[in-house]
């Protein structure tokens, strides 16, 4: 039997199931779909901004391997646009094959096409998660990594309906989060219209539906801007779309006037959805399809409709072996944000195996500025309740604010060495 179940394998739960098995703990991670990464694999972006501090003070931590992969397997490195200071953007069609090597490597039981759907209680612990095929799997301490997209029905109510994306609730079934069926209160952010939850901000388009001269000149430089004529952007001026996305770095003036496409193996376009029609009245784009979501023209999936409150070593109280990552466990964006919280939650797994208390990290790093901003808001008043990313809005400010922004591991490494946090999660040998 394993002792930690990991429910859910986007970033934030093969992140946590790495850092567990890393320890030596024996780790079954369960997936809803047939594919791990979740969002994972329509993104891309990484080390922009404050990510790029995050992600050497994980490496610094001895946490840092899926960062490693995401960096090895780079299409562009260092690239400045819009909101964007030394972007790095990972190809997307080759990342995952990568991260299940290495889950391999550490032998974390992947259990795909497994749906967790209900819990079994015991007192103030979860006993066994059970499935949507009728299964059932115990464990002495569980993860909840479920993200926040969709459910379907969250999409029609308060989006434009299912825009078959990759998460694809219509084959797999909807995500379920193991924490809100132990009973915890969902909290859900809203739009300045006041409907719940935000449209996921990018798509992505097929590269060979794209005028061959834009293609390459994306494949070479990495980023292309692409001025949009007024008028054309769908639902009026480009501004009130973007205050429906989810990431805060796009809601600058030049995410409206312009829309800006990305090379990470198929074509990213930074747009909640755009219409096809209106597309291909953009130069190079005459005849753009859309890959992801396959509706990108009229929609995406909405996001952020169910996130918990944490403690800052990432236990949900008031259970004593339910721990929470990634967007699950608060209303952080990014990949980066998932791998940090995922790995802690998946070291404090380990560290309540052995029963020691479970840690956080200290508020001088980006990390656990991060974790702490984090439960600052999702504790604060509902009202002006904001998303965060280390890359942008009030979060990235504080980070600059506190000094904490660093690209240099060099500087970085007397402050974790002086935190007590170097190798920290690092293997047992
Ligand atoms: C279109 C798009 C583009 C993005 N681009 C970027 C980017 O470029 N850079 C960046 O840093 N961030 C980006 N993000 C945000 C980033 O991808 C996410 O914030 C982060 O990866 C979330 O990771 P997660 O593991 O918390 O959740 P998810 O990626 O949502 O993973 C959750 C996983 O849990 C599974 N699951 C759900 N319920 C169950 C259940 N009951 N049983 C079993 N499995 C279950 C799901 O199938 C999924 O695989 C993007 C997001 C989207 C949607």
């Amino acid at each position: 039997m394993s002792r930690l179940i990991v429910v859910g394998g986007g970033w934030a739960g093969c992140s946590a199931a790495l850092a567990a098995a890393k320890k030596g703990l024996p780790v079954t991670l369960v997936e809803r779909t047939d594919r791990l990464l979740g969002s994972g694999l329509v993104g891309g972006i990484m080390r922009n901004n404050g990510r790029f501090t995050a992600a050497e003070e994980l490496k610094l931590m001895g946490g840092g391997d899926l960062v490693e992969l995401t960096d090895t397997l780079s299409r562009h490195a260092n690239l400045n646009f819009p909101g964007h200071r030394h972007a790095w953007l990972y190809d997307i069609e080759r990342i995952e094959g990568a991260v299940i090597r290495l889950l391999k490597k550490w032998s974390v039981k992947v259990c795909y096409k497994k749906r967790a759907v209900e819990v079994e209680l015991a007192g103030r612990r979860i006993a066994a998660i059970r499935l949507a095929d009728g299964g059932t799997i115990k464990g002495e301490i569980f993860i909840d990594a479920s993200g926040t997209a969709g459910p379907m029905a969250h999409c029609r109510r308060f989006g434009n309906g299912c825009s078959m994306c990759i998460f694809r609730c219509p084959s797999f079934g909807s995500r379920v989060s193991i924490a809100i069926k132990a009973g915890l209160k969902e909290r859900m952010l809203r739009r300045e219209d006041q409907q719940p939850g935000f449209f996921s901000g990018s798509c992505e388009l097929e590269p060979g539906s794209l005028d061959r001269r834009l293609l390459s000149e994306v494949r070479k430089k990495g980023a292309v801007v692409l001025p949009v004529p007024p008028g054309l952007w769908p639902g009026g001026p480009g501004r009130s779309l973007l205050k429906a996305k989810v990431c805060r770095q796009y809601t600058r003036q030049e995410y409206a006037d312009n829309l800006v496409l990305l090379d990470t193996g198929p074509i990213k376009i930074m747009a909640p959805y755009f219409s096809l029609r209106k597309l291909r009245r953009l130069d190079g784009l005459r005849e753009a399809v859309y890959r992801d979501p396959l509706a990108g023209g009229i929609g995406n999936s909405i996001r952020f409709t169910s996130s918990i409150a944490v403690e800052a070593d990432l236990l949900v109280p008031p259970f004593s072996n339910l721990l929470a990552a990634g967007e699950r466990a608060g209303l952080m964006v990014g990949h980066t944000e998932a791998m940090v919280t995922g790995t802690l939650a998946g070291y404090n797994a380990w560290r309540l195996t052995r029963g020691e208390k479970p840690l956080s990290l200290p508020g001088d790093t980006a990390c656990g500025e991060l974790i702490a901003f984090g439960r600052e808001v999702m504790t604060g008043p509902e009202e002006g309740r904001e998303m965060y990313t280390l890359s942008g809005g009030t979060l990235w400010k504080n980070l600059l604010r506190k000094g904490l922004y660093s690209t240099d591991p060099a500087e970085l490494r007397p402050r974790l060495q002086k935190a007590g946090l170097l190798s920290l999660f690092t293997h047992m040998s």
